[in-house]
């Protein structure tokens, strides 16, 4: 099997030979926040189900939510007034039988959340996972490491948090090492990350 895998080695050549996984594993899907009419909570979540309105050849698409306190449903218009046939029949399918891959998609869509002013609170959506054993960064003979971090959703993650969640280590530790350069990060410490990347460490 070929492997198109691109790694970014850091200038000076990396050379890691020890490498880990970091998983970012979904626990659960963002609240979506936005004021209730009926109480004073703003959480929501989705209720599972779709709803499909024909009006002639136009079909109205919303995805149905319902507040965590109160438990009044809502909707967010997922398509409006749209021909029949500008969409995709096997799309449609799936919103009448409110197929859940498509809920969990919706739900994890920023564009969608911009569209329909919400916000996404990604609170308690995810665990790291780490495939790496006791590994001392600090000691005398640590050997160059790469680290493949991989997000199984795009929830906005802190570098930082997860550095010191991932190493074990104080924050000020993480940011010694990386204002000294002994670790490598395709974005600044401060970012918040949301996809795939690798970091290195160098001896
Ligand atoms: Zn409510």
């Amino acid at each position: 099997m070929n492997d198109f895998r691109s790694t970014r080695v850091p200038a000076d050549g990396g050379g890691a030979d020890r490498k880990a996984l970091w998983f970012i594993r979904e626990v659960g899907l963002p609240a979506i926040v936005r004021s209730c009419v009926s109480c004073r909570s703003t959480r929501h979540h989705p209720t599972d189900k779709f709803r499909v309105n024909a009006n002639g050849k136009l079909l109205d698409v919303w995805m149905l939510i319902c507040c965590d306190l109160c438990g009044r449903t809502s909707k967010i218009p997922v398509h409006e007034r749209v021909h029949v046939q500008s969409l995709d029949h096997e799309l449609l399918v799936r919103f009448e039988n409110n197929d859940p891959a498509l809920v969990r998609q919706l739900t994890l869509d920023a564009a969608l959340a911009g569209r329909s002013s919400y916000r996404l609170d990604w609170t308690g959506t995810w665990e790291l996972e780490t495939d790496m054993p006791f590994y001392d960064l600090e000691g005398d003979d640590a050997a160059p490491l790469e680290v493949v971090v991989r997000f199984e959703l795009p929830a906005p993650v802190r570098v930082e948090k997860l550095l010191t969640a991932g190493f074990g280590l104080s924050r000020a530790a993480v940011r010694r090492m990386v204002d000294s350069g002994r670790i490598h990060l395709p974005m600044a410490v401060d970012a918040k990350a949301r996809e795939d990347f690798t970091l290195f460490v160098t001896t």
